[in-house]
């Protein structure tokens, strides 16, 4: 099976969040099938639909042959193993991880929408995107360089 680039977000916002992000990424980079993996600089957000404490955040990008669902599975899968709970919609989160770009494939299922729905809009994705992959282009909404001027107002700022 052929190889495409896969990108995801990683977001937390409860308990030792340099912990969790630092596992989360070696789950990443044990995934079958997957390899090449690179991981943005980490970046500190407010919280945006959502409540609670400041969010780590950071992308992940990675070539996988693993489908684009059967990659969703294995990302919620990581997440379980972190504790994460879903009390009510947009609740903090321990870990979330979303699957931001599949090549570029643009995908509509019943559990999957890819490029997720909402990352064009949020400052705590692009930023850490750009600085991995300056070129990146979002399927359908255009060069994430040309997006980050309208997130301009949201507070991001480097972990470091
Ligand atoms: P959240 O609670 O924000 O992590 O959303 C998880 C739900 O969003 C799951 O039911 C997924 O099936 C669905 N979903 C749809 N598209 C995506 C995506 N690109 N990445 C992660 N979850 C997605």
């Amino acid at each position: 099976m052929s190889e495409v680039s896969a990108c995801v977000g990683l977001g937390a916002n409860l308990g030792d969040t340099r912990a969790v992000l630092a596992a989360a990424y070696c789950s990443l980079q044990q995934l079958p099938s997957t390899r090449h993996h690179r991981c943005s600089p980490w970046f500190i957000s407010a919280p945006v639909d959502s409540s609670g404490p400041d969010y780590l955040n950071a992308v992940a990008c990675f070539d996988t042959s693993l489908s684009p669902h059967a990659l969703l599975e294995a990302l919620q899968g990581i997440e379980r193993s972190h504790g994460r709970e879903r009390p009510y919609r947009n609740a903090p989160r321990t870990l979330d991880l979303d699957l931001l770009l599949y090549g570029d494939q643009q995908i509509e299922s019943a559990t999957l929408t890819v490029p997720h729905p909402r990352m064009h809009e949020r400052a705590f994705v692009l930023l850490p995107l750009a600085t991995l992959l300056p070129g990146a282009v979002i399927p359908g909404r255009g060069p994430v360089s040309t997006l980050m001027s309208s997130v301009a107002g949201q507070s991001v700022w480097p972990a470091d």
